[in-house]
Protein backbone atom coordinates (compact mmCIF):
# COMPACT_ATOMS: atom_id res chain seq x y z
CA UNK A 1 0.00 0.00 0.00
CA UNK A 2 0.94 3.86 -0.63
CA UNK A 3 1.27 5.81 2.78
CA UNK A 4 0.39 8.96 3.43
CA UNK A 5 -0.25 11.55 6.63
CA UNK A 6 -2.74 11.13 8.41
CA UNK A 7 -5.48 13.60 7.61
CA UNK A 8 -5.34 17.24 8.90
CA UNK A 9 -1.21 16.99 9.82
CA UNK A 10 1.66 18.14 7.62
CA UNK A 11 4.55 17.63 6.48
CA UNK A 12 6.98 20.22 7.25
CA UNK A 13 9.61 19.44 4.65
CA UNK A 14 13.32 21.07 4.39
CA UNK A 15 12.59 23.79 1.78
CA UNK A 16 10.06 25.38 4.59
CA UNK A 17 11.77 24.00 7.79
CA UNK A 18 14.45 26.96 7.67
CA UNK A 19 11.41 29.71 7.96
CA UNK A 20 10.31 28.07 11.11
CA UNK A 21 13.35 28.51 12.69
CA UNK A 22 13.36 31.50 11.78
CA UNK A 23 9.99 32.28 13.71
CA UNK A 24 11.06 30.47 16.63
CA UNK A 25 14.02 32.03 16.77
CA UNK A 26 12.37 35.49 16.62
CA UNK A 27 9.69 34.16 19.37
CA UNK A 28 12.64 33.43 21.76
CA UNK A 29 14.26 36.53 20.93
CA UNK A 30 11.58 38.66 22.32
CA UNK A 31 10.61 36.04 25.64
CA UNK A 32 14.43 36.77 26.61
CA UNK A 33 13.45 40.19 25.94
CA UNK A 34 10.20 39.95 28.66
CA UNK A 35 12.35 37.41 30.53
CA UNK A 36 9.83 34.58 30.05
CA UNK A 37 11.45 31.24 30.51
CA UNK A 38 10.67 28.24 28.54
CA UNK A 39 8.52 25.24 30.00
CA UNK A 40 8.63 21.78 28.07
CA UNK A 41 5.72 19.67 29.36
CA UNK A 42 4.59 16.29 27.88
CA UNK A 43 2.70 15.79 24.43
CA UNK A 44 0.30 13.69 26.39
CA UNK A 45 -1.40 13.95 29.76
CA UNK A 46 -4.15 12.51 31.68
CA UNK A 47 -7.48 13.28 29.93
CA UNK A 48 -8.81 14.78 33.14
CA UNK A 49 -6.13 17.43 33.38
CA UNK A 50 -7.97 18.88 29.92
CA UNK A 51 -11.45 17.88 31.44
CA UNK A 52 -10.94 19.59 34.36
CA UNK A 53 -9.19 22.49 33.30
CA UNK A 54 -10.19 23.32 30.12
CA UNK A 55 -14.22 22.63 31.07
CA UNK A 56 -16.63 19.59 29.58
CA UNK A 57 -18.83 21.92 28.01
CA UNK A 58 -16.32 23.14 25.13
CA UNK A 59 -16.07 21.99 21.89
CA UNK A 60 -12.26 20.97 22.56
CA UNK A 61 -13.31 18.79 25.21
CA UNK A 62 -16.73 17.74 23.91
CA UNK A 63 -15.49 16.94 20.25
CA UNK A 64 -12.40 17.42 19.33
CA UNK A 65 -9.81 15.41 21.37
CA UNK A 66 -7.58 12.34 20.96
CA UNK A 67 -8.17 10.45 23.91
CA UNK A 68 -7.05 6.50 24.01
CA UNK A 69 -6.20 4.11 26.64
CA UNK A 70 -2.95 3.01 27.03
CA UNK A 71 -1.90 -0.45 27.94
CA UNK A 72 -2.69 -0.09 31.41
CA UNK A 73 -6.39 1.33 30.74
CA UNK A 74 -5.20 5.19 31.74
CA UNK A 75 -7.55 7.52 29.77
CA UNK A 76 -4.52 9.69 27.61
CA UNK A 77 -5.02 12.55 25.61
CA UNK A 78 -2.79 14.27 23.42
CA UNK A 79 -2.59 18.24 24.39
CA UNK A 80 -5.23 19.80 22.77
CA UNK A 81 -3.56 23.16 24.05
CA UNK A 82 -0.68 24.53 26.25
CA UNK A 83 -1.84 26.15 29.59
CA UNK A 84 -3.11 22.79 30.77
CA UNK A 85 -0.27 21.31 30.94
CA UNK A 86 2.40 24.13 32.24
CA UNK A 87 -0.32 24.83 35.02
CA UNK A 88 -0.12 21.32 36.44
CA UNK A 89 3.56 21.44 36.27
CA UNK A 90 3.79 24.69 38.15
CA UNK A 91 1.34 22.59 41.05
CA UNK A 92 3.56 19.29 40.38
CA UNK A 93 6.55 20.79 41.24
CA UNK A 94 5.15 23.56 43.48
CA UNK A 95 6.47 26.74 41.73
CA UNK A 96 4.28 28.67 43.43
CA UNK A 97 6.52 28.78 46.57
CA UNK A 98 9.41 30.06 44.31
CA UNK A 99 10.90 33.73 46.12
CA UNK A 100 9.67 34.92 42.72
CA UNK A 101 5.74 35.11 43.21
CA UNK A 102 5.30 36.43 39.56
CA UNK A 103 6.71 33.16 37.19
CA UNK A 104 6.66 33.38 33.78
CA UNK A 105 6.62 30.51 31.35
CA UNK A 106 6.60 30.06 27.17
CA UNK A 107 6.05 26.88 25.23
CA UNK A 108 6.07 25.85 21.81
CA UNK A 109 5.05 23.04 20.40
CA UNK A 110 2.72 20.61 18.42
CA UNK A 111 -1.12 20.57 19.95
CA UNK A 112 -3.60 18.11 18.43
CA UNK A 113 -7.13 18.48 18.02
CA UNK A 114 -9.83 16.32 15.93
CA UNK A 115 -11.33 19.21 13.74
CA UNK A 116 -12.77 19.55 10.13
CA UNK A 117 -9.54 20.33 8.14
CA UNK A 118 -9.26 22.54 6.28
CA UNK A 119 -9.36 26.57 5.75
CA UNK A 120 -6.11 27.06 8.56
CA UNK A 121 -7.25 24.34 10.76
CA UNK A 122 -5.03 21.02 11.29
CA UNK A 123 -5.47 17.99 13.28
CA UNK A 124 -1.76 18.51 14.45
CA UNK A 125 -1.17 21.99 14.84
CA UNK A 126 1.62 24.54 16.67
CA UNK A 127 1.39 27.17 19.10
CA UNK A 128 3.44 29.17 21.08
CA UNK A 129 2.21 30.53 24.32
CA UNK A 130 2.78 32.67 27.66
CA UNK A 131 1.25 31.89 30.89
CA UNK A 132 2.11 34.36 33.90
CA UNK A 133 1.97 33.14 37.04
CA UNK A 134 1.26 34.59 40.19
CA UNK A 135 -0.44 37.47 40.68
CA UNK A 136 -4.13 39.16 39.72
CA UNK A 137 -2.45 42.71 38.38
CA UNK A 138 -3.93 44.99 35.70
CA UNK A 139 -0.09 45.51 35.11
CA UNK A 140 0.17 42.11 34.28
CA UNK A 141 -2.20 41.15 32.07
CA UNK A 142 -1.22 44.49 30.05
CA UNK A 143 2.21 42.61 29.77
CA UNK A 144 0.97 39.78 28.47
CA UNK A 145 -1.06 41.93 25.85
CA UNK A 146 1.71 43.96 24.90
CA UNK A 147 4.18 40.91 24.69
CA UNK A 148 1.49 39.89 22.60
CA UNK A 149 1.32 42.93 20.11
CA UNK A 150 5.07 42.81 19.62
CA UNK A 151 5.43 39.17 17.97
CA UNK A 152 3.07 40.08 16.02
CA UNK A 153 4.63 43.44 14.89
CA UNK A 154 7.98 42.17 15.11
CA UNK A 155 6.32 39.63 12.24
CA UNK A 156 5.50 42.55 9.73
CA UNK A 157 2.12 41.80 10.11
CA UNK A 158 0.33 45.46 9.91
CA UNK A 159 -3.13 46.02 10.30
CA UNK A 160 -3.43 44.10 13.64
CA UNK A 161 -5.63 45.01 16.04
CA UNK A 162 -6.11 43.95 19.60
CA UNK A 163 -9.47 43.50 20.75
CA UNK A 164 -10.55 43.50 24.31
CA UNK A 165 -13.17 42.17 26.95
CA UNK A 166 -14.01 41.58 30.65
CA UNK A 167 -15.93 38.43 31.70
CA UNK A 168 -15.87 39.37 35.58
CA UNK A 169 -15.10 37.37 38.82
CA UNK A 170 -16.43 34.79 40.25
CA UNK A 171 -19.57 37.46 41.14
CA UNK A 172 -20.28 39.20 37.99
CA UNK A 173 -20.07 35.58 35.93
CA UNK A 174 -23.09 34.56 38.45
CA UNK A 175 -24.69 37.32 37.80
CA UNK A 176 -24.04 37.05 34.10
CA UNK A 177 -25.16 33.55 33.78
CA UNK A 178 -28.48 34.79 35.03
CA UNK A 179 -29.47 37.22 32.88
CA UNK A 180 -27.98 35.15 29.98
CA UNK A 181 -30.65 32.23 30.98
CA UNK A 182 -33.31 34.82 31.30
CA UNK A 183 -32.59 36.01 27.86
CA UNK A 184 -32.09 32.54 26.16
CA UNK A 185 -34.98 30.92 27.79
CA UNK A 186 -37.88 32.08 25.51
CA UNK A 187 -35.68 30.27 22.50
CA UNK A 188 -34.41 27.42 23.91
CA UNK A 189 -36.33 25.25 21.23
CA UNK A 190 -35.25 27.00 18.55
CA UNK A 191 -31.36 26.94 19.53
CA UNK A 192 -29.37 23.22 18.66
CA UNK A 193 -28.98 20.57 20.78
CA UNK A 194 -25.59 21.27 21.76
CA UNK A 195 -26.77 25.28 22.87
CA UNK A 196 -29.56 23.38 24.67
CA UNK A 197 -26.89 21.42 26.49
CA UNK A 198 -24.66 24.92 27.30
CA UNK A 199 -27.88 26.55 28.38
CA UNK A 200 -27.79 24.35 32.13
CA UNK A 201 -24.15 23.68 31.86
CA UNK A 202 -22.75 27.19 30.58
CA UNK A 203 -24.82 29.30 28.77
CA UNK A 204 -21.78 31.47 27.58
CA UNK A 205 -20.73 29.00 25.57
CA UNK A 206 -23.99 29.43 23.70
CA UNK A 207 -22.38 32.93 22.29
CA UNK A 208 -19.79 31.16 20.73
CA UNK A 209 -21.82 28.36 18.79
CA UNK A 210 -21.30 28.24 15.35
CA UNK A 211 -24.66 26.63 14.78
CA UNK A 212 -26.49 29.38 15.86
CA UNK A 213 -24.67 32.39 15.33
CA UNK A 214 -26.69 33.84 12.59
CA UNK A 215 -30.46 33.84 15.23
CA UNK A 216 -31.86 36.97 16.09
CA UNK A 217 -32.12 36.29 19.73
CA UNK A 218 -27.84 36.27 19.16
CA UNK A 219 -27.73 39.87 18.61
CA UNK A 220 -29.32 41.33 21.63
CA UNK A 221 -27.91 39.07 24.17
CA UNK A 222 -26.50 40.72 27.21
CA UNK A 223 -22.94 41.51 27.26
CA UNK A 224 -20.69 40.59 30.34
CA UNK A 225 -19.02 43.93 30.52
CA UNK A 226 -22.87 45.44 32.06
CA UNK A 227 -22.84 42.81 34.60
CA UNK A 228 -19.41 43.54 36.35
CA UNK A 229 -18.78 43.34 39.92
CA UNK A 230 -17.27 46.96 41.46
CA UNK A 231 -13.79 45.18 41.62
CA UNK A 232 -13.70 43.39 38.13
CA UNK A 233 -14.69 46.92 36.99
CA UNK A 234 -11.95 48.60 38.18
CA UNK A 235 -9.24 45.78 37.25
CA UNK A 236 -10.42 46.22 34.10
CA UNK A 237 -10.57 50.46 33.91
CA UNK A 238 -7.02 49.69 35.10
CA UNK A 239 -6.29 47.39 31.76
CA UNK A 240 -7.61 49.62 29.80
CA UNK A 241 -6.21 53.38 30.97
CA UNK A 242 -2.59 51.33 31.09
CA UNK A 243 -3.20 50.73 27.37
CA UNK A 244 -4.22 54.28 26.95
CA UNK A 245 -0.51 54.81 28.53
CA UNK A 246 1.28 53.05 26.53
CA UNK A 247 -0.65 54.25 23.08
CA UNK A 248 -1.48 50.77 22.02
CA UNK A 249 -4.60 50.81 20.05
CA UNK A 250 -7.38 48.37 20.94
CA UNK A 251 -11.12 47.58 20.82
CA UNK A 252 -13.46 46.47 23.40
CA UNK A 253 -15.40 43.97 21.72
CA UNK A 254 -17.86 42.79 24.10
CA UNK A 255 -18.71 39.74 21.83
CA UNK A 256 -15.54 38.53 22.81
CA UNK A 257 -16.23 35.44 25.19
CA UNK A 258 -13.60 32.66 23.66
CA UNK A 259 -13.64 29.62 23.64
CA UNK A 260 -12.38 27.91 26.96
CA UNK A 261 -13.68 27.77 30.25
CA UNK A 262 -11.03 28.83 32.53
CA UNK A 263 -10.99 32.90 31.43
CA UNK A 264 -12.36 35.50 33.95
CA UNK A 265 -11.64 39.22 34.07
CA UNK A 266 -9.40 40.60 31.10
CA UNK A 267 -9.97 37.86 27.97
CA UNK A 268 -8.45 39.21 24.45
CA UNK A 269 -7.52 38.23 20.68
CA UNK A 270 -4.82 39.65 18.35
CA UNK A 271 -6.52 40.42 14.93
CA UNK A 272 -4.63 41.33 11.94
CA UNK A 273 -6.67 42.60 9.13
CA UNK A 274 -3.50 42.25 7.07
CA UNK A 275 -3.89 40.92 3.25
CA UNK A 276 -1.87 37.90 3.59
CA UNK A 277 -3.64 36.76 6.54
CA UNK A 278 -7.17 37.22 5.04
CA UNK A 279 -9.22 40.41 6.75
CA UNK A 280 -10.41 40.23 10.32
CA UNK A 281 -8.17 36.56 11.08
CA UNK A 282 -7.78 36.05 14.76
CA UNK A 283 -4.18 35.46 14.99
CA UNK A 284 -4.46 34.17 17.96
CA UNK A 285 -5.53 35.31 21.64
CA UNK A 286 -5.56 34.80 25.75
CA UNK A 287 -7.05 36.03 29.00
CA UNK A 288 -7.04 35.62 32.62
CA UNK A 289 -7.64 32.59 35.09
CA UNK A 290 -8.10 33.30 38.37
CA UNK A 291 -9.52 29.43 39.58
CA UNK A 292 -7.40 27.41 37.07
CA UNK A 293 -4.63 26.34 39.71
CA UNK A 294 -6.31 25.69 42.48
CA UNK A 295 -9.02 23.57 40.34
CA UNK A 296 -5.87 21.77 39.78
CA UNK A 297 -5.21 21.19 43.36
CA UNK A 298 -2.88 23.85 43.61
CA UNK A 299 -3.24 26.95 45.88
CA UNK A 300 -5.36 30.03 45.02
CA UNK A 301 -2.82 31.39 42.70
CA UNK A 302 -3.83 33.69 39.31
CA UNK A 303 -2.60 33.73 36.06
CA UNK A 304 -3.39 35.04 32.41
CA UNK A 305 -2.07 33.79 29.46
CA UNK A 306 -2.47 33.80 25.65
CA UNK A 307 -1.33 31.27 22.78
CA UNK A 308 -0.82 31.75 19.02
CA UNK A 309 -1.23 29.41 16.37
CA UNK A 310 2.32 29.28 14.64
CA UNK A 311 0.93 28.24 11.04
CA UNK A 312 -0.50 31.60 10.88
CA UNK A 313 2.36 33.07 12.00
CA UNK A 314 4.10 31.42 9.33
CA UNK A 315 2.05 33.46 6.79
CA UNK A 316 2.80 36.72 8.02
CA UNK A 317 6.59 35.54 7.59
CA UNK A 318 7.54 36.73 4.23
CA UNK A 319 9.30 34.31 1.60
CA UNK A 320 12.04 35.97 0.59
CA UNK A 321 15.63 34.09 0.36
CA UNK A 322 18.06 35.10 2.71
CA UNK A 323 21.14 35.33 1.00
CA UNK A 324 23.29 34.38 3.96
CA UNK A 325 21.42 30.92 4.05
CA UNK A 326 24.02 30.24 1.51
CA UNK A 327 27.01 27.50 1.86
CA UNK A 328 30.45 29.00 2.76
CA UNK A 329 31.82 26.10 0.62
CA UNK A 330 30.98 23.43 -1.20
CA UNK A 331 33.84 21.09 -1.81
CA UNK A 332 34.17 19.70 -5.12
CA UNK A 333 36.57 16.70 -5.12
CA UNK A 334 36.94 14.39 -8.68
CA UNK A 335 38.20 11.13 -7.73
CA UNK A 336 38.50 8.66 -4.96
CA UNK A 337 41.92 10.44 -3.79
CA UNK A 338 40.58 13.63 -4.03
CA UNK A 339 37.37 12.86 -2.36
CA UNK A 340 39.65 11.40 0.51
CA UNK A 341 41.35 14.46 0.97
CA UNK A 342 38.12 16.43 0.60
CA UNK A 343 37.10 14.41 3.83
CA UNK A 344 39.84 15.91 5.46
CA UNK A 345 39.07 19.46 4.53
CA UNK A 346 35.10 19.48 5.07
CA UNK A 347 35.47 18.06 9.05
CA UNK A 348 38.25 20.19 9.41
CA UNK A 349 36.29 23.55 7.88
CA UNK A 350 32.89 22.32 9.80
CA UNK A 351 35.20 22.59 12.75
CA UNK A 352 36.44 25.96 12.55
CA UNK A 353 32.58 27.08 12.25
CA UNK A 354 32.06 27.17 8.36
CA UNK A 355 29.55 26.18 6.88
CA UNK A 356 29.81 23.38 4.21
CA UNK A 357 29.11 20.68 1.99
CA UNK A 358 30.62 18.26 -0.72
CA UNK A 359 29.38 16.02 -3.72
CA UNK A 360 28.59 12.40 -2.75
CA UNK A 361 27.73 11.43 -6.07
CA UNK A 362 30.71 11.05 -7.64
CA UNK A 363 29.49 13.87 -10.49
CA UNK A 364 31.88 15.27 -13.28
CA UNK A 365 32.66 19.24 -12.38
CA UNK A 366 29.07 20.05 -14.40
CA UNK A 367 27.55 18.40 -12.57
CA UNK A 368 29.24 19.82 -9.27
CA UNK A 369 28.95 23.38 -9.92
CA UNK A 370 25.15 23.05 -10.21
CA UNK A 371 24.89 22.29 -6.44
CA UNK A 372 26.71 24.73 -5.68
CA UNK A 373 24.74 27.30 -7.77
CA UNK A 374 21.80 25.82 -5.70
CA UNK A 375 23.37 26.01 -2.53
CA UNK A 376 24.03 29.82 -2.72
CA UNK A 377 27.95 28.81 -2.14
CA UNK A 378 30.05 31.00 -1.95
CA UNK A 379 32.96 29.29 -2.79
CA UNK A 380 33.37 26.53 -4.91
CA UNK A 381 36.58 24.19 -3.90
CA UNK A 382 37.22 22.29 -6.77
CA UNK A 383 39.86 19.16 -5.68
CA UNK A 384 41.53 16.88 -9.10
CA UNK A 385 44.32 14.78 -9.26
CA UNK A 386 46.53 17.49 -9.60
CA UNK A 387 46.01 19.35 -7.10
CA UNK A 388 46.11 16.31 -4.61
CA UNK A 389 49.76 15.84 -5.95
CA UNK A 390 50.78 19.65 -5.26
CA UNK A 391 48.51 19.57 -2.07
CA UNK A 392 46.79 22.89 -3.11
CA UNK A 393 43.05 23.19 -3.23
CA UNK A 394 41.24 25.40 -6.37
CA UNK A 395 38.53 28.00 -4.70
CA UNK A 396 36.73 29.78 -7.33
CA UNK A 397 34.67 32.67 -5.89
CA UNK A 398 30.82 32.66 -7.14
CA UNK A 399 30.63 35.99 -6.93
CA UNK A 400 33.52 37.29 -8.49
CA UNK A 401 34.92 34.39 -10.47
CA UNK A 402 37.82 34.43 -9.83
CA UNK A 403 40.18 31.42 -8.63
CA UNK A 404 42.85 31.45 -7.16
CA UNK A 405 45.18 27.79 -6.17
CA UNK A 406 45.63 27.80 -2.34
CA UNK A 407 48.08 25.06 -0.03
CA UNK A 408 45.50 23.18 2.40
CA UNK A 409 47.48 25.27 5.20
CA UNK A 410 46.14 28.21 4.58
CA UNK A 411 42.39 27.16 3.72
CA UNK A 412 41.30 28.88 6.44
CA UNK A 413 43.23 31.86 6.84
CA UNK A 414 42.17 32.58 3.27
CA UNK A 415 38.41 32.08 3.36
CA UNK A 416 38.60 34.25 6.55
CA UNK A 417 40.62 36.63 5.00
CA UNK A 418 37.86 36.92 1.92
CA UNK A 419 35.06 37.04 4.35
CA UNK A 420 36.83 39.96 6.43
CA UNK A 421 33.32 42.14 5.79
CA UNK A 422 31.83 39.72 7.90
CA UNK A 423 29.32 38.02 5.99
CA UNK A 424 29.74 34.26 6.89
CA UNK A 425 27.81 32.21 9.49
CA UNK A 426 29.29 32.40 12.84
P1 LIG B 1 -7.28 28.53 21.00
O1 LIG B 1 -6.37 27.70 21.84
O2 LIG B 1 -8.48 27.77 20.50
O3 LIG B 1 -7.60 29.85 21.58
O4 LIG B 1 -6.46 28.84 19.65
C1 LIG B 1 -5.41 29.74 19.60
C2 LIG B 1 -4.90 29.86 18.19
O5 LIG B 1 -4.40 28.59 17.77
C3 LIG B 1 -5.98 30.19 17.17
O6 LIG B 1 -6.18 31.56 17.05
C4 LIG B 1 -5.43 29.61 15.92
O7 LIG B 1 -4.51 30.50 15.31
C5 LIG B 1 -4.66 28.40 16.40
N1 LIG B 1 -5.42 27.17 16.18
C6 LIG B 1 -6.39 26.63 16.96
N2 LIG B 1 -6.84 25.47 16.45
C7 LIG B 1 -6.17 25.25 15.31
C8 LIG B 1 -6.18 24.23 14.31
N3 LIG B 1 -6.99 23.18 14.40
N4 LIG B 1 -5.32 24.34 13.27
C9 LIG B 1 -4.49 25.40 13.16
N5 LIG B 1 -4.43 26.40 14.06
C10 LIG B 1 -5.25 26.34 15.12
Amino acid sequence: MAYSAPRGTVDILSDVSGKWQELEQLIRTICVNYNVKEMRTPIFEHTELFTRSIGDTTDVVTKEMYTFDDKKKRSITLRPEGTAGIARAYVEHKLYALPEKLQKYYYMGPMFRYERPGNGRQRQFHQFGVEMLGLESPYVDVECMVMAVTVVEALGLRNVKLHINSLGDEESRNTYREALKKHFAPALSELCFDCQQRFEKNPLRILDCKVDKDHPIMNNAPKTIDYLSESAKNHFDKVCALLDDLEIEYVIDTNLVRGLDYYSHTVFEIISDDPQMGQGSTVGGGGRYNTLISELGGPEVPGVGFAFGMERLMLALGNAQNEEDGLDVYLMPLGEQAKDLAVQIITMLRANGFTCDMDQCDRGLKGQFKSADRYHAHFSMIIGDEEVKKEVVNMKCNHSKEQTEVALENIVSFIEEHFEGGHHHE
